[in-house]
């Protein structure tokens, strides 16, 4: 029956992570659930000394799509608790594992999941500071991009860094990069997602980034854009640069378009364009 089991597309990454290759769509009783290509996690929705005394063999492939989607819906609170447990319960169900090992398990994650939940709420909860850094790029008159989507670039996680707020000192840093990509929006007339903006020194090395990264500085953006290719993003920026809208770097890469305001022009293309 090993053909018959339905798990998500991965690839393993550092200290026992994995990272979707793939988006991950399951119809469940609550809802659909996509979890997005890129997503990471470490399949420990039951911690190790439990799985040990389940007979849990944490990279069992049976497994792999229940603790994919619960850590997910976990992460997100995009159901209720009980719902995520419920639909673990049932994904190890279609992927057969036993009635009575799914409700185990299931009366397990009943009992101890709320110290993995909570957390997780806690962290949809904004700091006292990135409280403050919000306010401040909703500050800068922006018509298009707030605050809150520029936090969410700065919360993501790879290979198990976790990115971080800019420290103060650099926040003006963005303002000059923030007024392009606002006009660039207008000019375009469609959606633009922030897939990155500032990173930290250890972040910024777990995204392969460049030493000298403007990113670093809190002065560069990676855009992505549903509706126009990479090509036309960069062309848009090419002819703003030209214009004398901004002076910086500007890369075409196949999925996204690297802007910055260095202050001195630079242009290059990603492996592949
Ligand atoms: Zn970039």
């Amino acid at each position: 029956m090993q053909s018959s089991i339905i798990a998500p597309r991965t690839v393993a990454i550092a200290k026992g992570w994995v990272r979707l290759t793939h988006d991950f769509i399951i119809c469940t009783p609550f809802g659909v659930v996509c979890v997005p290509k890129g997503f990471e996690y470490d399949g420990a929705s039951i911690p190790r000394p439990a799985q040990f005394l389940l007979l849990l063999n944490r990279f069992d492939p049976r497994l792999r799509a229940a603790a994919c989607v619960h850590d997910y819906l976990y992460r997100t609170g995009l159901f209720t608790r009980k719902e995520a447990d419920l639909v673990y319960k049932q994904l190890m169900q279609v992927n057969g594992i036993g009635k009575i090992r799914a409700n185990i398990h299931y009366e397990f994650l009943r009992a101890c999941g709320w110290k993995a939940w909570n957390r997780h709420r806690k962290n949809e909860i904004m700091t006292n500071k990135e409280k403050e850094f919000v306010t401040f790029i909703d500050s800068l008159g922006l018509r298009y991009f707030t605050g809150a989507e520029i936090l969410q670039s700065t919360r993501k996680v790879r290979d198990g860094v976790k990115n971080t707020i800019p420290p103060k000192s650099k926040w003006n840093n963005i303002k000059d990069a923030s007024r392009v990509i606002d006009e660039l929006r207008h000019n375009l007339g469609v959606p633009i997602t922030i897939a990155s903006s500032y990173r930290s020194e250890k972040y910024n090395k777990k995204c392969g980034g460049v030493k000298y990264s403007q990113h670093k500085e809190f002065k560069a953006f990676d855009l992505q854009c549903k509706r126009k290719r990479p090509k036309t993003i960069y062309r848009a920026l090419l002819a703003m640069r030209q214009a004398g809208d901004f002076r910086g770097g500007l890369g075409e890469y196949k999925t996204f378009v690297h802007i910055d305001t260095r202050g001195a022009n630079a242009t290059w293309k990603g492996k592949g364009v």
